[in-house]
């Protein structure tokens, strides 16, 4: 979603004559849009600004100023404590804020004052977004949800991206046809808990996340939906029957489960025990019987004992995932879980998240091995390192390379899998079917 909103920053900032440049050195303003989820990202974050603290000194000596911006949810949860410990920033905003950044940078050159805005505004963010288009290739991202009420124990992210939110339908779709007309070809739906999604529908209605896809489905030009993240306890029978009925809803779901025992579960605020994740899990295989799946887990939560790291390991073997992140458990300030006395010592949580991350890679290595010799449809996004050579995505996002021409490049095409490295593939584009080769050529060169 940072990536989403950064687009969205050179937007705005477009209007006020700013554009995107590559070397930092030269730029007149840098924002550093922030993430607070663990420790180690709030970290980067003051380390980042002591590098700048130079530029910018460097920068005045030659009669130049730049602007420093931190945006996102480390601004939001830290705000007034920023200007503090980092005086060469000029400007603090958080997610919610971001649509007023030209006006904000304009104050800042005029009055030569510091800015920080980190409220939750009445007004919609989405509303005042320019119509801008997302830099890259045919694969492009959508928020259509921010914010969470789920209040997860361990979680900053309802405190600092707030209350749940849901854009309409109809905006939604608004967006996708601009994204459509731009060149996507594959849109994933974003939201820090996307299938909570609850929008207006163009009746006015209430629609859940099944039936929205179902609508964008309907837009000529997308052909691959994806959607992410989801909350298991959000999954409901309607987005089921979604994985059952639109080809266009790619058959990998990012469903993080975080621990396999239901004491930790019940401690994190889930609202889920292990049964019902294995029941969802079973519904969804059922409905889309290709559909892989992908988790976070967190080791080392407060109070996790042995046997409860053993439940999260066997959970791990039952249901197989085509990959995984995992993460040491990080004590946020102001959620509840910091403050439970109960916590795992550094070595332990260390030693666990080895061990399962040993199992998950043998999960990932077991299910890209198994590509090999397989036809897979991927779409091409970019030319890859080698001369000829172009890169796209499998159903299961796993990258694939091929050498074919550039006219390939925005369009999907089968390939046949016959090499698989650590974390990617390789194959050749297949021609056998005369028809789909004359549409790939159509419109670029000749092979
Ligand atoms: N909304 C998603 C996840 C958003 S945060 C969900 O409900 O699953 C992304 C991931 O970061 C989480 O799934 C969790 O595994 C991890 N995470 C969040 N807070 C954390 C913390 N305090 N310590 C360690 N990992 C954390
Ligand atoms: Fe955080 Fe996800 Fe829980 Fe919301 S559902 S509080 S975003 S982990």
């Amino acid at each position: 979603m940072n990536v989403y909103d950064s687009d969205r920053m050179v937007d705005l900032l477009k209007s006020a004559g700013y554009s995107k440049t590559q070397n930092l050195g030269s730029a007149d303003l840098i924002i550093l849009n922030t993430c607070h989820i663990r420790e180690k990202a709030e970290e980067k974050v003051y380390s980042e600004l002591g590098r700048l603290t130079k530029l910018k000194i460097r920068r005045k000596e030659q009669g130049s100023k730049i602007l420093i911006a931190v945006a996102g949810c480390v601004a939001q949860a830290e705000g007034q404590r920023i200007l503090e410990r980092a005086p060469i920033v000029d400007l603090v905003f958080g997610p919610q804020t971001y649509h007023r950044l030209p006006s904000m940078v304009q104050n800042a050159m005029a009055d030569n004052k510091r800015i920080i805005d980190t409220e939750f505004p009445v007004e919609d963010k989405f509303d005042y977004l320019a119509e801008g288009s997302q830099q890259g290739g045919p694969s492009k991202f959508l928020t259509i949800q921010e914010g969470c009420d789920r209040f997860c124990t361990f979680c900053v992210v309802p405190y600092t991206r707030g209350a749940e939110q849901s854009r309409s339908a109809i905006s939604i779709a608004k967006e996708a046809r601009r994204l459509v007309a731009d060149g996507a070809r594959e849109i994933t739906l974003l939201g820090q808990n996307v299938n909570a999604w609850h929008g207006e529908s163009p009746s006015g209605a209430e629609w859940k996340l099944g039936r929205l896809i179902c609508y964008l489905a309907e837009i000529e030009g997308i052909d691959r939906i994806r959607y992410t993240t989801s909350h298991p306890k959000d999954v409901d029978d309607e987005l089921i029957d979604a994985h059952r009925a639109v080809p266009q809803l790619m058959p990998f779901l990012h469903l993080p489960v975080q621990s396999g025992s239901d004491k930790i579960l019940a401690a994190m605020n889930r609202h889920h025990n292990a049964k019902d994740y294995y029941y969802t899990v079973e519904k969804l295989r059922k409905a889309c019987p290709e559909i892989a799946l992908s988790s976070d887990f967190i080791v080392g939560f407060p109070g996790e004992e042995d046997v409860d790291y053993a439940k999260t390991i066997k959970m791990i073997n039952d249901v197989g995932y085509a990959q995984a992140y995992s993460f040491k458990y990080s004590s946020r300030p102001g959620t509840p879980a910091a403050d439970i006395t109960d916590q795992v010592e550094d070595n332990v949580a260390a030693e666990r998240l080895a061990g399962l991350q040993q199992l998950l890679r043998a999960q990932q290595d077991a299910f890209l091995s198994a590509q090999k010799g397989k036809t897979v449809k991927v779409l091409f996004e970019r030319r890859g390192k080698q001369i000829g050579q172009i890169c796209g995505r499998s159903p299961y996002m796993h990258p694939v390379h091929a050498h074919a021409p550039d006219s390939f490049l925005g369009k999907i095409a089968e390939v046949h899998i016959a090499e698989v490295m650590t974390n990617s593939l390789s194959g050749e584009v297949e021609l056998g079917d005369r028809l789909s080769s004359i549409t790939a050529f159509a419109e670029g060169a000749s092979l």
